[in-house]
Order: structure tokens, then C-alpha cells, then sequence
């Protein structure tokens, strides 16, 4: 029985574990099977919903609709109930995405674009058993006992309780195979609030995350120097036979083989970079109370760089190199990230307008294009104050310094607007 000393408010807390499944490969057929299933179901539905009226678009006729189609079609049979009744969900969910404005229109799903996943709506049908120190089992509906990586103590058997346990979970296939993805619902005491400093972070360009205090986080390449050339190895082995394709040749089994293993390998690089990415961020959150962050929105900068052929972009190389850094660094993710870290303990995140950070001097607040020598390097021209160091860090103590004077953006309405607190007197950054 597990009872929780409250000194104060419970929060109910939803959040995701995955797991690495080790199938044998009548398994990994049979959750194949079941994928292509899903994704069947989920183009019949999207055919019927183009066909139907919009009046008879309801979830009850859906519902009928995936009742009959489960009876006629024979292959979407190997698909659980329950996992078609996800797909239905999942599409109405798509369309709601969609009328509020978060997400396009859903569309059909072709075979060699999708993500492959079957879902398991329901918690009680895993009866998941940790086995051994690294090994866990779990119950896939109509695929069998499954074995999983056990790498994180999940509220099950005399650990589960009302508020602590396992709702459901997700197979998705990735370049390295099958994974489980656990719908975990846990309930927390609140976290005090965090007495830790503030500090101002920037997306480096030179160093991957630069701190206001002087503290940087660096990472070394993804891939080694033998996976690297592995890598350069695959992709012109598949240049090569894909030039020797024939047009309207099928793609061979020999260039799949191919695309597979180059997938295999970004998939690593990723995995690592994730990796990286979350004991950075857990660092970050645990030490400070109040995190800044630049609010930069990456999807206008990488459209912005390019420019249009009638108007090529300014300084296209430069800025494609940085958007390449961007992506690769993932900068989105690591704030999704650090926003939820610094909540569970008790921290805050906030976001500042980014423009001029890089080329402003936080030591005397002298704005000049010439301060920033080189990507590296930043030295102050006005004559009084002549400040030098790293770009990144002198940036990251502007994000500071912009959330000192009031500037960080509160979301209100579904967009972004700026508060400026009264009597908040400006203080230099550290
Ligand atoms: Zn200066």
C-alpha cells in the first residue's frame, strides 16, 4: 500500500517511458501485421469520411463503418479491437487538430512514409512483470508475452495503485526496430517552489548551450569518426545503384538493405544527441530555479534563409549552416523539455524576445553589428567598455538581462504578447 504524506496540493501528472523491445521475428512479423492493419483502417475511414455527407460524419457511424469493414476485410482482422477503436479516435482527434488550427488536414498514410505504431488503448491488457534486473514483459493483444528493456521502475503490480499506474501504450517502429511507448499516470506532491538562481541560456552557435553564469554544456559528435565514414560509405552506395535503376524499376531489395542500414545509423546519431539532450537538461533544471530561454521561432528562420527563387535569401550559406546546427541541436526540443523539468521541480521557464542578443554588450549595453567578431568571439566597440569573451555566453547573459527588465512573453490568447512589469529597476546581468 503506498500512502503519500501531503504537506500540500496533489497534481495528477501524465507522462511517457519507451522502452526498446526485443522481438523474435515471427513477433516482429505478427506487430508488422498489425501496423499495416492500423494504417489500412486508418485510410478506409479517411475514404469514407470524403464520401460521406457531412451530416453522416459522426463518430457513431464511423464506428459502424469499422465494425463492418473489420468483418468484411479479412487481413484487418490480426488488428485487436481495441487498436482499431484507437485508429478511429485517433482520426477524430486529427480532424479536431485540425479545425483548431494546430495542425493541416489529416490525409491518407502511404506505406513507406509512416511512421508504423499500433496502439493499446487499454492499461489492464499489458500485465506487464519486470523479469529481470533489465528485462521486463508485456502483454501485446494478439501478438503475444513481449520482452522490453527495463530502464526505469514503472507503477505496476504491488506498486500500481488508482493514481499510480499504467494507462496504455504505443508499439512504434523506428530505423532500430520496435519500441514500446508507456502511457504512465503518476500523482506528485507539489513541488516547492525551486530556490535556485536565475539564469539566461542561448542557443549556441559555437557551443551547443552557453549559460549566463559562465557555464556551457558541449557534446561530442553524434557518430564516430568509423560510423561517419560508414555513413559517407552507405549513402554513395546508394547513389550508385540508385543511378542504375532503370525508370519504372521497383526499388531493389539490395537499395532498401541499403536505406535501412543509412536509417539505421541517423537513428543512432539521434538516440545519442536524445540522450545528451535530456541529462543536459535534467542538470539545468535541478540547479536553477528560474531558466530564460530566447523565444525563437526556428521554422520561420529555416524558411527565411532560403528566400524564393525570384528573392534568394540574404546570406544563404551562412544561414543555412546555422539552421543545419539548429536542427541538429534540436533547440524546440530542449525547451519542451526544460519547460516540464523545471515544473515537476518546482522551477519556472521563461521565454524573452530574441532580437539583438547576439549583438548587443551585456556588460555596458552598447548595440553595434561590429561587436561579434567572428562566431566565437565578442568584443565590445565602445571605447569606455571594450568587454571581450564568448559569443554564446554574452548572448545568453542578454536573455537574462531581457527577462530582468520584464520583457518575457506571456501566451495569452493563443499568442504571444509582451508584458512589461512596472517599477522593475535594470540590473546588469551576471
Ligand atoms: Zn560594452
Amino acid at each position: 500500500m503506498v500512502s503519500i504524506v501531503s504537506h500540500g496540493t496533489l497534481v495528477k501528472r501524465q507522462c511517457g517511458h519507451r522502452a526498446r523491445l526485443a522481438l523474435s521475428p515471427a513477433e516482429a512479423l505478427r506487430t508488422d501485421g498489425q501496423a499495416h492493419a492500423a494504417r489500412t483502417m486508418w485510410n478506409l475511414l479517411h475514404a469514407w469520411w470524403q464520401m460521406m455527407p457531412k451530416e453522416k460524419r459522426t463518430l457513431a457511424h464511423a464506428d459502424a463503418a469499422v465494425r463492418q469493414a473489420r468483418k468484411d476485410i479479412d487481413f484487418l482482422a490480426v488488428l485487436p479491437a481495441q487498436a482499431a477503436q484507437a485508429v478511429l479516435k485517433t482520426y477524430f482527434q486529427a480532424w479536431k487538430n485540425c479545425w483548431d488550427g494546430r495542425a493541416g488536414a489529416p490525409n491518407f498514410k502511404g506505406r513507406f512514409r509512416t511512421v508504423m505504431s499500433v496502439d493499446v488503448p487499454q492499461g489492464r491488457d499489458l500485465n506487464i512483470v519486470r523479469v529481470h534486473r533489465r528485462w521486463g514483459m508485456v502483454n501485446i493483444p494478439k501478438v503475444g508475452r513481449l520482452r522490453f528493456r527495463w530502464t526505469k521502475d514503472l507503477p505496476v503490480g504491488k506498486h500500481a495503485n488508482a493514481e499510480n499506474r499504467i494507462t496504455g501504450a504505443r508499439l512504434v517502429k523506428d530505423a532500430l526496430g520496435w519500441h514500446i511507448a508507456f502511457r504512465v499516470q503518476s500523482v506528485e506532491v507539489k513541488p516547492e517552489p525551486h530556490q535556485g538562481p536565475e539564469v539566461g541560456i542561448d542557443v549556441g552557435v559555437t557551443v551547443p548551450i552557453a549559460l549566463s553564469d559562465g557555464e556551457r554544456y558541449e557534446h561530442a559528435e553524434w557518430l564516430t569518426e568509423k560510423e561517419k565514414a560508414r555513413l559517407v560509405h552507405l549513402e554513395r552506395r546508394a547513389a550508385r545503384r540508385k543511378q542504375h535503376r532503370k525508370p519504372g524499376e521497383r526499388t531493389s531489395r539490395r537499395l532498401h538493405r541499403t536505406y535501412d542500414q543509412i536509417a539505421g545509423l541517423r537513428a543512432k546519431a539521434k538516440r545519442r544527441a536524445l540522450d545528451w539532450q535530456h541529462r543536459t537538461t535534467t542538470a539545468i533544471a535541478r540547479t536553477y530555479g528560474t531558466v530564460v530561454v530566447e523565444a525563437l521561432t526556428i521554422t520561420n528562420m529555416v524558411k527565411s534563409a532560403r528566400g524564393t527563387i525570384e528573392e534568394p535569401g540574404k546570406n544563404v550559406a551562412q544561414k543555412s549552416g546555422l539552421n543545419r546546427s539548429i536542427s541538429r541541436e534540436a533547440w524546440g526540443r530542449t525547451v519542451t523539455m526544460l519547460t516540464y523539468k523545471t515544473a515537476r521541480l518546482g522551477g519556472t521557464l521563461h521565454k524573452v524576445p530574441a532580437p539583438g542578443t547576439s549583438q548587443r554588450c551585456s556588460a555596458c549595453g552598447f548595440t553595434a553589428p561590429g561587436n561579434r567578431e567572428s562566431q566565437a568571439v565578442f568584443v565590445c566597440k565602445n571605447p569606455d567598455c571594450g568587454w571581450s569573451g564568448n559569443a554564446d555566453h554574452n548572448a545568453a547573459r542578454n536573455v537574462l538581462h531581457l527577462y530582468r527588465m520584464g520583457l518575457a512573453l506571456v501566451p495569452a490568447a493563443g499568442r504571444a504578447v509582451v508584458r512589461r512589469a512596472k517599477h522593475v529597476k535594470p540590473v546588469a546581468a551576471r
